[in-house]
Formats: structure tokens, sequence, C-alpha cells
């Protein structure tokens, strides 16, 4: 048990103010996902773009009463505080949590690597759930942020632990390594990926390794040439240390050569990969519903660790066989009757349902939040404290109606029924839930889909879901959030952002995307036409909205809503000065657009003196920023032009801003200038493409956001000569294979990628177009890829094939492939 004094006394810090000794239990990092206030520490964090310091007041005045600062205090502010003072809250939070984690002596499974870390984590967890109960990272939550975070969850109830590290920088393991304390290492595998912070892959291994320095195993495979180099120098090192008792054992595993476990065989077949090895000279086998290549790596980690812990063969492969999918993410899909649903059936727990709740909270789309809730299963505490728990996040998170499944929640459903305005209904199984079902009980709705695996509530999933056409674009928000970061490190803190979210942002869906963004507590957005303004009005966007092609006949819904044109000529702006004065407002805000040398839209030089005159003194208008736009931000050989844009710039705001005698917001850079021209970062900058993941540069390490994909309709094997689609221009040259596919040029996917120009990823091999694409289908060459069948997956563009790539077969632009994609295909978030 913690409380002020105690935790204090851990931090050495200095007890700034002492109130009283109540309970702490959990910890706060972010104020907006505060859930129990009186028994929460708050720790707020610094950054160079954010210091959550700013929210402590927030915090307080809902009832935190525990803080841990690095900055000091204003006296008496909060004068019913508990407020402990160190040096950096963010070394006091990892050892707050690496003291936690000193307190038991349970196996706690540490997992590394570049890839695989949260699948191998789930499925241990599926596979000996049955015999420990486990504690375990929520998602992907690895970071400096996300391991503390994790471990915190540990109570003396659980049996194992399992937790995932990752790192981005040299020095960030010793400090999750104190944390997470592993007795038994995994190593998943290395790759290239997020090398940003390392000078070569074996820094980045011997950095990982750090994880298992005072463990007793480690688990790898010895076919990761590098690795295994790196791990034996390892070896040599930790397994000799005094401090480290009996040393680290090794346990290898490879489909090359000796090791502890050999692979030597791996036979694929219907979706089913059987794993023959020898262990020890004995032959052991798995097999796996799986059959890509991750998977048998991430079964042949879980293979071995099951072997090293004793388990029994029969109870090994029984278990194997049942491995099932794991939600990586969050996704948000159209429902039936104007609803969304986040599915997020394949586990159910209190830290994944936290997670969950707070992403269905962000949701702004419709009036209702509904939950549709299994029994939690193991969770370690007795039913009547858990699903008071359950009531009371529920309640926090201002949800409005629960349906909740299993005879566990059933019996408990007095904690919800006390709860005013929470309209709940039980069921015993979910079976007596969908012979009830009526779907005219769904209307409008944001519904939660949140079971344990035995409950399948992929059954409900598919009575709420629109069915769609099998052609999608898939969102990855989580990569949305990471690309903003990465253009905010390059501003200076005080440095505001416009996110650009016209064309349906760049293709990618508004309300979803501008939700996000609201989130991120991004400064502005910015629309082309008033109605798009309207639409995000409506689904509960409040931040401001600039519409940068404000026409007449919109002026009445811009003032109805709130929108805040652009203005960008002298007749524009007395047409809607007089709109303003008809509707009464006064002080209505408006940007200033200037043309610098775009010559597309904007006020010329020499126009400057009539509008600071214009709007000197005005009080129906109010000039809230003044910006222009470059034309050639991107590239180098037009610098000199983009440099006299910027002083031409610098002149007319000068000139307006003096006239008009208060400070304005200036802004003048988009994505690429925001990289390539740091002095025009001024007051604010318009992010667009980069935040989507695009950047010609190739200097930023963004995350592609949107893969389209698609599926395989009909195989067809041809013989020589036998040609393919409209006017038979593909003709077989051989004994050919095509594969059908569900996506034309009436999706967005170009014509002029007909006949080889194009090429789309089948299981994981390019495929070159066959022929003419036609308005629904097209076809692919497949002949070169092997086993390919109808339904298989088909990546038009995304991971894997850059939407780039696709811009330069089509001989045009990203942007225009990407807002190109028509509306017909659906679009489906995710969050990580
Ligand atoms: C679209 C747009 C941007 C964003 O440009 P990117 O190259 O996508 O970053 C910025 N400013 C204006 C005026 C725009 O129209």
């Amino acid at each position: 048990m913690y409380n002020a004094e105690s935790i204090s006394k851990v931090l050495k810090g200095e007890l700034l103010q002492h109130t009283g000794n109540p309970e702490i239990e959990h910890i706060l990092l972010d104020s907006r996902k505060l859930t129990f206030p009186e028994t929460s520490l708050f720790i707020p964090l610094v950054s160079n773009r954010r210091n959550a310091h700013q929210y402590m007041e927030e915090v307080y005045e809902k009832g935190v009463s525990n803080f841990v600062v690095s900055e000091p205090l204003e006296p008496g502010k909060f004068p019913k505080a508990n407020i402990i003072l160190v040096k950096d809250t963010m070394n006091a939070l990892h050892a707050l949590v690496a003291f936690h984690r000193q307190h038991f002596h349970i196996p706690v499974i540490g997992i590394t690597g570049s890839n695989g870390k949260t699948v191998v984590k789930e499925w241990l967890y599926q596979l000996l759930e049955k015999d420990y109960n486990i504690v375990r990272s929520p998602k992907s939550y690895n970071s400096q942020i996300g391991v503390p975070l994790s471990v915190w969850q540990m109570k003396p109830e659980h049996t194992l632990a399992i937790f995932e590290a990752g790192i981005s920088q040299p020095g960030e393991m010793e400090h999750l390594e104190k944390i997470i304390r592993p007795t038994i290492g995994i190593f998943t595998n290395i790759g290239e990926a997020h090398s940003e912070g390392f000078l070569n892959i074996r820094q980045k291994i011997n950095e990982k390794l750090v994880l298992f320095s005072k463990s007793d195993l480690l688990i790898y495979s010895k076919d990761y040439l590098a690795l295994n180099e790196c791990v034996n120098a390892f070896h040599n090192v930790v397994g000799k240390k005094d401090n480290h008792e009996g040393g680290l054992q090794l346990f290898t595993w490879s489909r090359k050569t000796d090791a502890d476990l050999r692979i030597i065989a791996v036979d694929k077949n219907n979706n089913q990969a059987r794993i023959d090895a020898l262990y020890k000279t004995e032959p052991l086998h798995i097999t796996i519903p799986f059959v890509d290549e991750g998977s048998i790596e991430n079964a042949i980690h879980c293979w071995a660790l099951m072997i090293h812990l004793g388990m029994d063969q029969a109870v090994i492969q029984q278990r194997m066989d049942q491995l099932g999918n794991i939600a990586m993410r969050l996704e948000l899909k159209q429902g039936i009757n104007n609803c969304s649903i986040i599915n997020d059936s394949y586990n159910s727990d209190l830290g994944s349902l936290t997670i969950a709740l707070d992403f269905l909270q962000q949701q702004h789309q419709h009036p209702t939040l509904t939950v549709i809730l299994s029994d939690i299963l193991q969770s370690g505490k007795s039913d009547a404290t858990l699903y008071e728990e359950v009531a009371s996040l529920l309640q926090q998170k201002g949800i409005n109606k629960l349906i909740g499944i299993g005879k566990n929640i059933g019996r408990e459903k007095k904690s919800f029924q006390q709860i005013t305005d929470l309209k709940s209904q039980f069921y015993l199984t979910t079976e007596e839930f969908i012979q009830s079902f009526n779907s005219q009980d769904f209307q409008h709705e944001t519904i939660l889909l949140k079971g344990a695996r035995i409950f399948e509530f992929e059954r409900i999933g598919k009575l709420l879901e629109q069915k769609v056409h099998q052609t999608i674009l898939e969102i990855n928000l989580s990569a949305v959030s990471h690309n903003i970061k990465q253009y905010q490190a390059l501003l200076q803190p005080s440095t505001k952002v416009m996110a650009m979210v016209k064309a349906f942002s760049y293709g990618s869906g508004s309300f979803e995307i501008a939700n996000l963004l609201q989130f991120h507590g991004i400064d502005y957005l910015a629309v082309a036409y008033a109605d798009e303004g309207v639409e995000l009005r409506r689904t509960g966007i409040t931040m401001p909205i600039m519409v940068m092609n404000p026409e007449p006949s919109s002026f009445d819904a811009i003032l109805q809503w709130n929108l805040e044109p652009e203005i960008y000529s002298l007749h524009l702006l007395q047409q809607f000065e007089e709109e303003v004065i008809i509707s009464g407002k006064t002080n209505f805000p408006i940007h200033i657009k200037l043309d610098t040398g775009m010559h597309r839209l904007g006020f010329e030089k020499k126009d400057i003196p009539e509008l600071a005159l214009r709007l000197t003194d005005n009080e129906y208008l109010k000039v809230k920023s003044v910006f222009s736009h470059l034309a050639a931000s991107e590239d180098p050989s037009k610098d000199l032009f983009t440099k006299l844009q910027g002083e031409l710039f610098f002149e007319m705001s000068h000139e307006l801003q003096k006239a008009l005698g208060n400070a304005v917001i200036r802004h003048i850079s988009n994505s690429s200038a925001i990289l390539r021209h740091p002095n025009l970062q001024l007051d604010m900058v318009r992010l667009g493409i980069g935040m989507y993941g695009i950047d010609s540069s190739n200097e930023m390490q963004l995350r592609p956001v949107s893969t389209l994909k698609t599926t395989v309709a009909q195989i067809k094997h041809l013989e020589t000569g036998e040609t393919v689609g409209y006017g038979g221009k593909w003709v077989a040259k051989g004994p050919s294979v095509t594969a059908t596919v569900r996506i034309g040029y009436a999706d967005g996917y170009p014509r002029r990628l007909s006949n080889g120009v194009g090429k789309m990823l089948v299981r994981g091999q390019l495929a070159p177009v066959a022929g003419i694409v036609a308005m629904d289908m097209l076809m692919l060459d497949v002949t070169h890829i092997p086993d390919v069948a109808e339904g298989d997956e088909v990546i038009v563009f995304g991971e894997g094939l850059p939407v780039q790539q696709l811009a330069d077969w089509a001989e045009t632009i990203p942007y225009e492939i990407l807002t190109g994609i028509s509306q017909r295909v659906k679009r489906v978030y995710f969050q990580e």
C-alpha cells in the first residue's frame, strides 16, 4: 500500500506539502485519462513540447490530491494536496515502479526485439492462462511510459508476469530493465525497423540485450547471425557477473543449425503449419492455425518457453492448435443504422478495457456511447470489487448504455443499476443476446464490443457491422499521431499547428481524423469548403476551423457554425462584412491570405494600404491570422524563390500588422517547409501531407497512414496465347495464372496503370496488372506467385508498397492518388 509519505521516501523527494495519507493505487500521467481521482497519483511529465504541470489545476479540481512534481508551485494554490518535489518526474516514475517491482518474486517474462513482441506476449497469455494468474502489458505498452504503467499493475495474486519492452534510442533499455527485471527473456528478432537512434544493427542489439542483464534465461533464434554473435559476447560478460546468481542460461532454437530446439521441418497446408523439431534428440511437433513466417517464428518462441517451463507435450500441442488472432488494434468500423463499431472482442481485462473506453470516449460522432461487455475472467479480484470498479469506469467515461453478457457480470448488475445515466441490460450468454437481437435497438451509437475470447463476440460483430464491399482503405490513427509528433519535434514549443483536413483529410476521412487532432490539442483545422467544416461541427468538433474557399452562398453556414473564412480579396471582404453586420455579430474571426508568388488566391502588395484601412478599428471583423502559401517549398532548386516569398510575406504582414495595432498569428509553412525552411516557422505552420505519412524528401521518419486493400475474386489458369481483359491487350506468353481483384478505376485506381505499369502485393510479392484496368475490377498476373487463392488479400498500397511508388508509376503525385480514392471504398480506422 502506498501513500504520499511512503512514496516520498522511495523517491527521496521533498514532501513540500503534506495533508494526509490516503491510499494511492493508480498512477495518472495523462489528465484526460483520469478515472479514479481519490486514489490517483498525478505525475506530470515534461518533454520539450509539453509540460503536463499545466494540467495540475484541472486534475486537482476533479479531486486528485496526490502529486509528484518537478517545478516549484505557488504556495497555497492546492491547499488539500500532498505534493512531493523531485528533480525529474520521468525518473521518479521509473524509480517508483522499479521499487514496486522488487516486491514480487514470481517469474517475469521480458520480451524485446524488432517485431512480434505483442503477438508473443498475447500468445503466451493464451497458452498459459489456464495455469497462471497472469499480469501483462496492455496492448503494445512497451515504451518509457508504457512499461512503468504495465508493471505498476502487478498485484500479490499474480503468479506470472509478461511485459514487452521497446526502445528507440541508446540508453533507454537501462531504465526499462530496472522496472521489468525479467527473470526470463525472449528476444524475438532483429530487423532494420525503427533504427533512427542507432549507429548500426549491433549497437541496437546490444542495447536491447541490456534488458536481460539480470535474467536467468534467454530464449532466441540463432538464425539471426548478428543477434547470435552479440548474445554470445553478452553471455560471456553477464554470465560471469558476481551479482548474477547462476549466470544467464541460453535457450536457442534454429531452423538451420544445431540448437536446443532444432526445427527440422515446417509444412504448410490449408491454413495450418506443422512444425517438427528435435529437443535433446526427442522428436516433437506442434501445429498452429497460421502459415505466415512471422506467426511461425512467434509460435516457436512460445514453444521454447513452454518446453522450458516443463509443460507436457500433449498440452502444448493442444493449446498451440487453438492459438487465436490477436487484436493488435482498436478498429472503428461503420455499423448498421448509422452506428460506429469498435470491435475489441478478443480479450477482456481491466487494462485493455480502460484503453478501449478511452478510445470510445474520444469519439464524438454519435450521441450515445454503448458498451457490450462480457464477464472479465481472471482479474484476481472478487467479482463484487471488480464490477464495482468497472461500473465506476463506465460512469467516469460517460457511457450511456451497457449490455452485460455472462453469469458474473449479471450477478453484479446492482453496481451498474445504481448509476443514474447508464441504461443496462444483461444476458446469460452470447447466444441468448443473439436470439433476442433486434437491429432497431441500435441507432446513432458508438458501440464498443469487449469480450473474453470464449464469449465469441465476433458473432455479435457480424450482426452490428455494415457489410463492406471487400475493398477497404485502412487508416492507422496511431501513425497519424506518430507523424504529427515527428513534425512537432521540429517546431519551437510556442509554434502552433494548423492541420489541413481538406478533401476529406486527403482521402482519409473527416471526423475520425479531426477527432484525433482535437484530442492531440492541435490548434487549428483547415478545410477547403464550408460544408466540410459544417460536417465536422455536426460530429462534435469544437476547435477553430478555417475555410479556404468561402463562397458567398456559404456565408450563412459559416456564421451559423462558427467557421472562420479565409479572405483573399477586397471584394470578398466587403461581401463578408455585410453578412456579419446583418447577422448582428461582432469581432467575427477571419484569416487574411496574401499572395507572395503562388498567384492562386490572395491580396497583393498594392492592396495592403486599402486592406489595412478597412480592417483598422473594424468592430465586425477580427483578424485572427495572416498567411501565405509557398509554391515550391519541397524543391531545392527553387529555394531562392521560396526565400523571396518569405521576405515578401514578412514585409506585407508587417505592414498590415502595424496598421492593425494588435499581434496576429502569421503562417506560411506547409509540411515540406517545416522540414526544409525552419526560418519560416513563424507563429504557426500548416501541416498537410506529412501528417498522412508522405514526405518527398524522405528525411522524416514517418509512418504510412493508409493502406488500400482488396481481395482476389477468382483465379484463372490460361494457356499460351490466351488474352485477358478488354481489347485482349494482355497475351499469355506461356501457361499463366491470373487473379481477378475487386478494384477498378471507379474506386480511384488509375486506368493508366494498365498492362504491367502498376503492380500490387499478393502474398508478399509484386504482381503486375494484366490487361486494362476496368471500372470495378482488374486482373493481376500471379503466375510467379505460388498458391494464390480466392479470397486472398491484395495490397494496392500501404506497408511494403508506398503510395509514392504507385504515384510514380501513374506519373502523378501521392496527393492525387490519396484524394482520388472513391467514397464507395469504405474507410476502416484503427489505433494500435
Ligand atoms: C493544402 C495546403 C497546405 C498543406 O500542404 P502540404 O504540402 O500538404 O503540407 C498548406 N496550406 C494551404 C493553403 C493549403 O492549401
